[in-house]
């Protein structure tokens, strides 16, 4: 198959052209950005300085939620907020049953290391297996999501975005982070005030992918209309610190183990935390041609954090077929 000569992307990428060098219209439309991205770096991170500074140790119990999934990016956010901005931090770990049990032993060991309290939502396994063999099977979500991720994948972020920002709200916490790497999020939403209006429109669109009964299911996940009102005035700050910090995926990993964290060896080369994505990688692959990573870590190959080689071998390296069966299997399908 024909891969961009600069990036990753694949000419069954939706919408991609090559030009006579076979570098694709991705790469070519952002050069300028590219060139000014150190700027904008050390922009956010003034910025993120001067957000902290203003909100440290002023809510009532905790200054941020962090999404931690255990995997090597949101373990490493959780040490940068903890030890260069010293918040007081509440961890928020979405089981979906299919947490390798390394990650398990690796978010115990990281919280307790940096001594920061965290808790599991775990839903009923019969909510999750309709959830995750419904996008199995079906892409119920619009083309642009489906270019960045996998159907499976879409919705379980989702469910984690919603019930993270459903605690900032219940709990009065100012600000949700998030451990996307810099190739899964722009920079530009790296520092995001959240509002009513814009959470209502992400939470139908989400809902309403969804046939009935499983939304009804899923009821208690979502914002409650009530909180839209009730809540207006403190609607928190979504940060994803790693778009606008060095990112090196050696100096992670050796970063974190210091603080006891190891590198699971059951999950696939895109994950260091999820038993369901390589299943996820391989229901999106037989239906669009192209691998649901390969938009981020394009963008991180052409960002320069990553070689085009180890871009290659994530992406396109044969896959180990026993992750991609025990998934199918636990799910019944
Ligand atoms: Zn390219």
């Amino acid at each position: 198959m024909k891969t961009c000569s600069r990036c990753i992307l694949p000419e069954t990428f939706p919408g991609i052209r090559f030009d006579a060098e076979g570098i694709c219209s991705h790469c070519r439309k952002e050069e300028s950005s590219l060139s000014a991205r150190p700027s904008r770096q050390a922009e956010y991170r003034d910025r993120l300085d001067g957000l902290i500074a203003a909100t440290r140790g002023q809510a009532p119990s905790y200054d941020v939620i962090m999404a931690y999934s255990g995997g090597k990016d949101s373990s490493y956010t959780l040490k940068l907020l903890k030890e260069r901005y010293d918040l007081r931090i509440l961890a928020f770990t979405f089981d979906n049953h299919f947490v390798s049990p390394i990650s398990v032993e690796n978010i115990k060991a990281v919280v307790d290391a940096l001594g920061i309290d965290h808790i599991t939502v775990r839903p009923p396994w019969p909510l999750v297996r309709s959830l995750f063999s419904l996008t199995a099977k079906e892409d119920i979500f619009p083309l642009p999501t489906l270019l960045r991720a996998s159907s499976i994948c879409t919705a379980c972020i989702g469910m984690v975005k919603s019930l993270a920002l459903k605690f900032a709200l219940e709990m009065s916490i100012p600000l949700v982070a998030f451990g996307w790497s810099p190739g899964q999020a722009p920079i530009q939403s790296a520092i995001m005030k959240t509002n009513p209006t814009m959470t209502r429109q992400n939470q139908k669109a989400l809902r309403s992918a969804l046939p009935p009964e499983l939304s009804a299911a899923m009821q208690p996940y979502f914002i409650p209309e009530s909180h839209y009102v009730s809540c207006a005035d403190r609607f928190p700050q979504n940060i994803h610190p790693l778009a606008f910090f060095d990112y090196d995926e050696e100096h992670i990993k050796s970063e974190l183990q210091t603080l006891g964290w190891k590198l699971p060896s059951d999950t696939d080369t895109n994950s260091t935390n999820c038993l369901l994505n390589a299943f996820a990688n391989d229901c999106h692959l037989r239906r669009h041609r192209f691998h649901p990573y390969v938009w981020e870590i394009a963008n991180m190959v052409r960002q320069g954090v990553m070689t085009r080689a180890e871009g290659m071998e994530k992406i396109y390296a044969p896959q180990d077929d026993r992750m991609v069966s025990h998934a199918r299997q636990k799910l019944g399908l």
